[in-house]
């Protein structure tokens, strides 16, 4: 765990990166990715840093139209526009993924509290939290930072 945790120090380092999460071996992994090099600063630093964007602030927070949101690194699909909802947190909410194996979940325990986060199955970029309180017929809420997605909308 030592080596690990001296690495991912390094990257934070190299990367200007304040470190406001608890060290996960997948960030290490993305290291030795490159679909992280396009995105903004900013971009990298929620999905390789875990940072969460203010609510009310992303861009997708609000969009109606029909599409596909995938990941803004990889471009995997990640949710439908039928599955989003207006949940009131300040982040765009789904109450469903766009299948089981689009997203993982990893145990979060950064901000003392126990929560789930949820991250890319392809390149384990950070999504945001997925929690319980969601509305019918999952009751669950993927409630996930507009940095990380990227809508595609439906071809008509
Ligand atoms: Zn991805």
């Amino acid at each position: 765990m030592k080596p690990l945790f001296f690495i991912f120090s390094l990257c934070m380092l190299s990367l200007g990166f304040s470190q406001d999460r608890g060290t996960n071996a997948y960030i290490l992994e993305q290291q030795e990715t490159t679909v992280f090099n396009d995105l903004s600063d900013f971009q990298k630093k929620v999905m390789c840093g875990g940072a969460t964007e203010k609510p009310f602030t992303g861009k997708y927070l609000y969009n109606k139209a029909d599409g596909i949101y995938t990941c803004a690194a990889c471009q995997s699909h990640l949710f439908l526009s039928a599955t989003k909802f207006d949940s009131g947190s300040g982040w765009p909410s789904f109450f469903e993924q766009i299948n089981k194996e689009a997203i993982e979940e990893v145990e979060d325990s950064s901000l003392g509290i126990k929560r789930v986060e949820i991250i890319c199955s392809a390149c384990k970029g950070h999504l945001g939290h997925v929690f319980e309180d969601g509305p019918p017929p999952t009751g669950l809420r993927y409630c996930v930072n507009s940095a990380s997605l990227l809508f595609k909308p439906e071809q008509k």
